[in-house]
């Protein structure tokens, strides 16, 4: 089986409680002596086997191989990329049965960053994200005082569209959010703008 962490927990020594994201499930499993191996962090992808014992609920991880990423060493891009599989966790934690949805957008997240920013990348595939769940608000109603928004938009936590004045927060163009719903695309913004739909993001999902 394959799945990418998205949750490390230390217990006793040097055991570790994983939760994994693999195409169809959740998985919370157990690691005897984890800590020890170097191929369990958060945002690996990894191939493993789980085995069920019946004096525990939860199944022990074994024969445990990383499945490395062409940027694993670059740190700017597993940065990143570590940063958004640890929001997996409180976004997914009490669910076990998973849409293979999100296991297929972080497998064509790990291509994109490839070549792409890391950061652009990433907010591309939130919107993708944000859309599949239904969150995501095409109508441009404001969040706050609930009127059509029809230019100086912003957006908050969700990327929740709202009314610039209604916030105090920062002003896109019209256009450019419009694209970045409709196409899922960035390329109409600068980078100042990507650092700050990163913050939002680094919210929560
Ligand atoms: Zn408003």
């Amino acid at each position: 089986m394959q799945g990418y962490i998205i949750d490390v927990k230390s217990v006793r020594d040097d055991d570790l409680i994983v939760t994994i994201i693999t195409r169809e499930h959740l998985i919370t499993a157990y690691r005897f002596y984890g800590a020890r191996h170097s191929n369990i962090n958060i945002g690996y992808k990894i191939d493993f086997e789980l085995e069920t014992n019946l004096k525990s609920t939860m199944p022990r991880l074994k024969d445990v191989i990383q499945l490395g990423f062409n940027w694993i060493l670059d740190r700017d891009k597993l940065y990143c990329w570590q940063r958004l599989l640890k929001l997996f966790y409180p976004h997914l934690k009490d669910v076990e049965v998973l849409d293979s949805f999100y296991f297929k957008l972080l497998d064509n997240l790990v291509s994109k960053i490839i070549k792409q920013n890391p950061k652009r990348a990433i907010i591309e595939s939130y919107i993708q994200l944000l859309e599949f769940e239904g969150r995501l608000h095409t109508e441009f109603i404001c969040l706050l005082c609930d009127t059509t928004i029809t230019e100086k938009i912003s957006l908050v936590r969700s990327f929740h569209p709202v009314h610039a004045e209604c916030t105090y927060s920062k002003q896109f163009k019209m256009k450019k959010v419009t694209s970045l719903f409709h196409d899922k695309s960035l390329i109409m913004f600068e980078d100042d703008e990507v650092e700050y739909l990163w913050n939002l993001l680094l919210q929560g999902l």
